[in-house]
């Protein structure tokens, strides 16, 4: 007697349902463990005729049995398959979230995670959020999560519509005030001095402090510490490093001497780039492409992370670089030289920018670490938004 289980429901972290057959009068028990109203097909042997008592279809919300006969020579072939049939309609049948997964610090940015219910139809989607800890992280009515204290929590949305279908986010809180954890030290070399990018040296001019931590300084933007340039933030044309900052270039070196050891080269093929430099690169992508196109590829004058002299492109800077060994490992091991990806898959709406593998940012040890474990792109970390004013 051969049982046979079949499951098409992604995401799913436990079977749709079990089915044991015992004996020739077989008795199929049904053990649900999603609860979320769905048509089920069933199907038992390539004899129907030894099944017949069995419901052909049937809609599965609960645990159940089921009584089938067989005589003792059918090879019975037990399979159980998610209906193809839409679901009644209007009923919410799943949540996606941007990230489910987050690292946040006490006294830190809040983020949210943005929800997607399946279907799009669905006339009520409305959310019900919940922490399971708010001495850890609150969240409110939208999904803001707001860390209050060192530990971890799990915040929930579940569909208002449909309250077996949620989806949860790990929030995992520090305490900056607490000793950090020692960073993690290169192969084949020594941690970079600086373990967080400084606050630029520019002299103190105007300052202000907008929203927490972040602050803006000469026209700067910083969170932490860290220079934030995107299509919200911009830097003044006047902002020249003139090239990669040293703590950028050392650790670039530090980078490159890790992946000798592992067999790859990492040439630098766009370290620092001007305002200038970047106003005729952006203006001749425009005359080429059109300018919406630009917009995704090549960032403003001003708002190209190239000008802060932290970032660089690595190799190859076109989509043919994404499937290379040396784009894989930048993936996995650019964190522990303090870089990040900084337009990663799938975040080209929360970046403003398209899949960059090769385009890497210093961000110092701390925060790459911190942001590559979180699995969130820098506007994500942060809390902040990529969008141009007009
Ligand atoms: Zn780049």
């Amino acid at each position: 007697m051969a049982t046979q289980k079949k499951r098409k429901k992604k995401n799913s972290p436990l079977p749709l349902a079990t089915v044991a057959v015992f004996g020739a009068a077989a008795l199929v028990t049904l053990i649900v463990y999603d609860h979320t109203p769905r048509s089920e097909s069933m199907t038992v042997g390539e004899n129907s005729a030894a099944v017949s008592e069995l419901p052909a279809q049937t809609t599965v919300t609960t645990e159940g049995t089921a009584m089938l006969t067989t005589d003792t020579t059918t090879e019975l072939t037990t399979t159980v398959t998610e209906a193809t049939q839409p679901l009644p309609p209007g009923s919410v049948t799943d949540i996606s979230l941007t990230f489910y997964s987050c690292a946040l610090k006490v006294g830190g940015n809040r983020v949210m995670p943005i929800v997607t219910m399946t279907p799009e139809t669905a006339p009520d989607k409305s959310e019900k959020w919940e922490s399971s800890d708010p001495a850890v992280a609150t969240v409110d009515g939208i999904g803001w999560i707001t860390p209050v204290g060192a530990g971890k929590c799990t915040v929930k949305v579940t569909s208002v519509n449909n309250p077996a279908v949620f989806a949860e986010v790990v929030v995992s809180v520090t305490d900056p005030n607490a000793p950090v954890a020692a960073s993690t030290v290169p192969i084949g070399g020594t941690a970079p001095a600086e373990t967080a990018a400084p606050a630029e040296s520019t002299p103190s001019g105007s300052s202000t402090t907008v929203n927490g931590r972040l602050e803006v300084k000469d026209g700067i933007t910083y969170i932490d510490g860290i220079m934030i340039v995107n299509k919200t933030y911009s830097l003044p044309a006047s902002y020249d490093p003139g090239a990669l900052t040293p703590d950028a270039d050392q650790a670039f070196a530090m980078l490159q001497k890790a992946a000798k050891i592992d067999g790859l080269t990492m040439n630098c093929v766009s370290g620092y780039r001007s305002y200038q430099a970047q106003d005729t690169l952006y203006h001749n992508y425009i005359a080429r492409d059109g300018q919406a196109a630009a917009d995704r590829f090549s960032a403003r004058p001003g708002h190209s992370e190239h000008q802060t002299g932290l970032c660089l492109d690595v190799n190859y800077a076109g989509d043919a670089f994404h499937d290379t060994p040396e784009a894989k490992w930048l993936e996995e091991n650019s964190w522990k030289y303090g870089f990040i990806i900084r337009y990663p898959k799938g975040k080209e709406d929360i970046t403003g920018f398209k899949y960059e593998s090769w385009h890497i940012r210093y961000v110092g040890t701390d925060y790459a670490k911190l942001i590559y474990e979180s699995g969130l792109c820098l506007e994500e970390y942060f809390g902040i938004e990529s969008k141009y004013a007009e």
